[in-house]
């Protein structure tokens, strides 16, 4: 039976830590951290996640201010708003959530926040910075992936790790993570040949390719920790699952991450926690 590694309990005590620090730095500068969040339209998906950033920010005592602009926003009037938000002094990070309306080129955008208020670490010098393993913010969800894996106080070192997956803000940046760790890293994707052989060799398996319940038992290497960063529907029942078959890899798995209450509040953790770093590094330069 596979121990579950709950990103709940740890995003809670990650919480009280940072509700203890938001204080001591408002009693030191004379305010808390700001974070902006920039919502372009009302896609649900996209309402619920910024509600949610909104609500974690509320209970730790951070400042948050939700800016919401109309899906007729048009670029030039995107890029004006970040060029204000930028220079506001007393904005700390910023975050546009995404996706952005077709007409609007997303990469463009983030590649004008100021890459120091730059909370999701998206941009191309943090992306670089990452790569070239220098000071930066780092981006959310594969942060929160080393923070789990760090908690169980299994040692990375020296493992296999398996990253299932190659986006730009999962599986590419999570694979460097564990690779800084010293795992010895590898990459699959839609074109790997026989999958289940390649993630059998696993002692660390990370999931993050979007398609419900698709690592099954069969991949997954007796006492492997198993990640699940999957956010999908259910086929069946319609509930939120991963993309790891719980029930079915759970028993053979040393540790596995549930769907929900595993990466997902650890994302939105790491970006209070990157929204305080924003801040603190902003407070020592002026
Ligand atoms: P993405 O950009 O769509 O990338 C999916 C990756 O999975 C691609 O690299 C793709 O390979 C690979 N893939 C797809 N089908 C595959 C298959 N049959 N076999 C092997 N690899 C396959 O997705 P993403 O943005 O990384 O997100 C992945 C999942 O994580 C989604 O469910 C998303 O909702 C979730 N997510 C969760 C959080 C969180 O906080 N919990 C945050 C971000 C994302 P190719 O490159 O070859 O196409």
């Amino acid at each position: 039976m596979g121990m579950v590694i709950s990103g709940k309990d740890l995003s809670a005590e990650m919480k009280r830590q940072m509700s203890a620090r938001i204080k001591e730095l408002e009693q030191q500068y004379g305010r808390t951290p700001h974070l902006v969040v920039v919502l372009v339209g009302d896609d649900p998906g996209s309402v619920s996640y910024v509600t949610g950033k909104a609500k974690m920010a509320n209970e730790l005592g951070m400042k948050n201010t939700t800016i919401r602009k109309p899906e007729t926003i048009t670029e030039e009037e995107l890029l004006g708003l970040i060029a204000e938000l930028n220079a506001d002094r007393t904005v700390d990070g910023i975050l546009v959530q995404l996706p952005l309306p077709k007409h609007i080129d997303s990469e463009k955008v983030i590649a004008a926040i100021d890459r120091e208020k730059d909370v999701d670490g998206f941009h191309p010098l943090n992306v670089a910075a990452l790569w070239l393993k220098q000071p930066c913010l780092l981006p959310c969800t594969p942060k929160g992936i080393i923070r789990l894996l760090k908690s169980t106080g299994v040692e990375i070192a020296g493992k296999r790790a398996v990253v299932i997956g190659r986006s730009n803000i999962v599986g590419l940046p999570v694979a460097k993570l564990l690779l800084d760790e010293n795992a010895t890293v590898t990459i699959a994707h839609s074109r790997t040949r026989n999958l289940p052989e390649v993630t059998r060799e696993a002692d660390i398996l990370v999931v993050a390719i979007g398609r419900p319940k698709f690592v099954t038992a069969d991949m997954v290497k007796p006492g492997a920790v198993v990640i699940d960063v999957g956010v999908n529907r259910d086929p069946e029942t319609g509930k939120l699952c991963g993309d790891v078959d719980f029930a079915a890899c759970e028993p053979v798995a040393g540790m596995i991450t549930k769907v929900p209450g595993g990466v997902g509040p650890m994302t939105i953790t790491c970006l209070m926690e990157n929204t305080i770093e924003a801040f603190e590094r902003h407070m020592q330069k002026h």
